[in-house]
């Protein structure tokens, strides 16, 4: 899978794709991922990415000449499957839409900044927007980091237990169940009888009421959206 991520400000976002999970999958060669600098499709010489609002108001806008030019470098190279805008009024992000995301073969993750991005930008250019949350961030990088994150963890092969992703929250709709390492005894703190006997199908059994308990307790919803 390729995720090319478009920014005006390339270091926030290398940072957290560039550890960890993310960073071993990039060396394995199962995820490209490219940061491009939207200032590199600037055309004057102040490399201006932004200006004043129509009509105007406070706050800048990003303009509509660099994005084109740098989408359109992008898709002369290769197809895109998604085009996306990181936006606090897009669809919330979730873990089904990070299952549907890790499927395709390459996606353009757009991060605005400043007020926001041409509307035409959004109308011609963009095929899908997504926010991570209710709330307004300063830019779009760390929303995409998120997102390719979340994305990436699901790339068969990428976690070295492949199970282990299948077990996270959200999948199956059920919050994972508590997890426990040694020591077995701290400070009169034991841990469950059950994970110690090495009977492996009364664990899963265990752990599935678990997830299921934790499920009811804190995030009821998301049994009512298995039973729809
Ligand atoms: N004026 C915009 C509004 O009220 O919807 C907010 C612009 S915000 C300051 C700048 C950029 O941060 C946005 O263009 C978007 O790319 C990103 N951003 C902020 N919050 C976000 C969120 N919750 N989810 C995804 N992207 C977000």
């Amino acid at each position: 899978m390729r995720i090319d991520i478009i920014t005006v400000l390339p270091e926030i976002i290398s940072g957290p794709l560039d550890h960890s999970i993310v960073k071993r999958a990039r060396k394995k060669g199962l995820v490209e991922i490219n940061i491009i600098h939207l200032r590199d499709f600037a055309t004057d010489k102040h490399k201006n990415v932004d200006d004043y609002a129509f009509g105007g108001g406070a706050g800048m806008v990003m303009t509509i000449g660099p994005i084109f030019r740098a989408i359109e470098a992008l898709k002369s190279e290769r197809d895109y499957d998604e085009v996306i805008y990181m936006s606090p009024d897009g669809d919330k992000f979730d873990q089904k839409t990070a299952n549907s995301l890790s499927l395709l073969k390459n996606i353009i993750i757009l991060a605005g900044h400043y007020k926001g991005i041409d509307q035409r930008v959004r109308d011609y250019l963009i095929t899908k927007e997504i926010s991570i949350g209710d709330y307004v961030l300063s830019g779009g990088e760390l929303p995409a980091a998120i997102v390719a994150d979340a994305i990436v963890r699901l790339i068969p092969g990428v976690i070295s237990d492949e199970q282990s992703a299948l077990f996270d929250s959200f999948q199956d709709n059920l919050l994972a169940p508590p997890v426990y390492t040694r020591p077995a005894k701290f400070m009169g703190w034991n841990v469950p009888e059950i994970l110690l006997t090495g009977n492996a199908p009364e664990i899963e059994k265990w752990r599935h009421k678990q997830a299921v308990k934790r499920t009811l307790e804190n995030r009821p919803d998301l049994l009512e959206e298995d039973a729809e």
